[in-house]
């Protein structure tokens, strides 16, 4: 089902890293995905483009990058571990990777496991021709669709969740291929941003609850799907709209269709994208990132003010927050630590060790200029508190008088099942232990969290609505917007629906 390395989709599955082949769904890297997911339709060179919009969402997943084109008749595949541009930089890849049409995916996995087999856009070949998938999010009930579909047949060859969706179209009983795709999309829960690749078109459709974000744009006659508006501003395309919470465009050579097939629900849009995992220069809506995190800093200025010589941000993440925590509280805003730019996130690489070592190599305290001065150092979030501590230690060996951390975000106290990897609860600092004993932890002078109410003022909302939130802001308030099914493990066994004929 999956395609080889190179070539065309449908080979051989293969894998250059000589990985462990598992048997057992998601016993590692399956359920801990945070992606980016890119397609173009009607554009000569798709694939570079696709290629140009997924360097442009490297942020959003650090270990693999795919994509797959059709022109017409064939579709073709590539798909490597490591950056898009050690990948996709060479002529000759994109050469093969023809067509006008293309997806193509950024993956994140943690440890174990981390095959080529995983590796998106997926690909079938189905009864109704080809069929790849590139996936954004995380979907809570994969294990228990995936144990049914099993049990009837089903042969999976990746312990990726996206793989039940093909398995979901490849079973269905409707007749058409939308209808078949509408009718796996009904039985997933959780967070699912996608871009499918057909031969009747390029697909793309965002759950109903919109967990993920998912853009759409215009490029001459062509369009364009991305994660995030960056992505359009990079490639040269202009933002037409995001695709709405439970919306199924379908773009072929008829033009474009909006489909809203699926029960509507009021949207919760993931928070944690505005806090960190967005890039500061795309648009949520009408919102700009970037605007948002300052306004982030101004609520923590206001609600935790202290003080200090000047405002410190951990780079990159916290610099925005800290730009309007020093613009609120008129301390001034300095670069007290370097960053380098050879190293990838902290937070995005396998293992503890490797993280921990990651810190060091990637930030350097400005001894010249915080020597013998109060800091405030701004963060985006606390997740394990790896970062903290070191930085905290790292400030103050070179020379740092006190260090007041402020985080831009409140307590990541609960997992998140929808596609950003904050670790099982065990792991999570704050969910370990209260903010004084965290404060000894991280070894600050001070430790403050924004509020919850102030990351929703933040948004522009008077605060957190808690009888209908707007967001998804589970990893701070255990408030989950799905069932977990997997989680819990107390759900039946979802009944297919195999209903033959027409749509639902
Ligand atoms: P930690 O060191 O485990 O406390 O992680 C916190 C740091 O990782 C912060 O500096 C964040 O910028 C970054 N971070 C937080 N959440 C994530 C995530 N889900 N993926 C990648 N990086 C993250």
């Amino acid at each position: 089902m999956q395609a080889a390395n190179d070539g065309k989709a449908g080979g051989e599955p293969g894998s250059s890293m000589g990985a462990r082949i598992s048997t057992h769904p998601f016993d590692d890297d399956g359920l801990r995905e945070e992606c980016g997911v890119f397609g173009a339709w009607g554009c000569a060179d798709a694939s570079a483009i696709v290629a140009l919009g997924l360097h442009a969402l490297q942020h959003r997943g650090q270990e693999a990058a795919g994509i797959v084109s059709f022109d017409g008749s064939e579709f073709h595949a590539h798909r490597a571990m490591g950056h898009v541009a050690g990948n996709f930089d060479r002529p000759e890849i994109i050469a093969k990777l023809s067509g006008d049409a293309a997806i193509g995916h950024n993956r994140y996995s943690t440890t174990g496991e981390t095959a080529l087999r995983n590796v998106q856009p997926l690909f079938a070949d189905l009864a109704s021709g080809g069929f790849a998938v590139a996936h954004n999010g995380n979907l809570s009930n994969a294990m228990t669709l995936r144990r049914e579909l099993t049990r009837r047949g089903s042969i999976f060859q990746s312990t990726s969740d996206t793989e039940v969706i093909i398995h979901l179209v490849a079973t269905s009983e409707y007749r058409t291929l939308l209808d078949r795709f509408i009718d796996a999309c009904k039985q997933l829960e959780g967070a699912w941003s996608l871009a499918c690749l057909t031969p009747e078109g390029l697909i793309a459709t965002r759950d109903p609850l919109g967990v993920r974000p998912l853009v759409l744009g215009r490029l001459g006659q062509g369009w364009i799907v991305a994660s995030e508006t960056v992505a359009l501003d990079v490639v040269g395309a202009s933002f037409v709209r995001a695709i709405a919470p439970g919306e199924l465009l379908v773009i072929n050579a008829s033009g474009l269709t909006s489909l809203t097939p699926f029960a509507p629900r009021a949207p919760r849009p993931c928070i944690f994208e505005q806090v960190y995992f967005s890039r500061p220069d795309s648009f949520d809506g009408q919102l700009s990132v970037y605007e948002v995190r300052k306004r982030i800093g101004a609520e923590l200025a206001a609600e935790s003010p202290v003080a200090a010589d000047m405002v410190v941000p951990v780079p990159d993440s916290g610099t925005p927050a800290a730009i309007g925590y020093a613009q609120a509280s008129g301390i001034p805003f300095e670069l007290g630590i370097i960053r380098s730019h050879y190293v990838g996130r902290t937070f995005i690489q396998p293992g503890d060790s490797i993280r921990h070592l990651g810190v060091k190599l990637k930030h350097n305290a400005n001894r010249g200029l915080i020597e013998g001065k109060r800091l405030v150092l701004i963060d985006d979030s606390v997740v394990r508190g790896t970062t903290s501590v070191k930085i905290v230690q790292m400030l103050r060996e070179a020379g740092a008088r006190e260090v007041h951390l402020r985080v831009a975000s409140p307590p990541t106290r609960h997992s998140c099942y929808y596609g950003v990897d904050t670790p099982e609860r065990s792991k999570l600092l704050a969910a370990q232990l209260d903010e004084e004993p965290m404060r000894q932890f991280i070894g600050a002078d001070s430790l403050a969290f924004l509020s919850i109410d102030g990351l929703y003022r933040a948004l522009g909302e008077p605060g957190r609505n808690r009888a209908a939130p707007t967001h998804c802001d589970a990893c701070f308030t255990g408030d989950y917007p799905t069932r977990l099914t997997d989680r819990d493990g107390a759900e039946p066994a979802p009944q297919l629906q195999l209903v033959p004929g027409g749509r639902a």
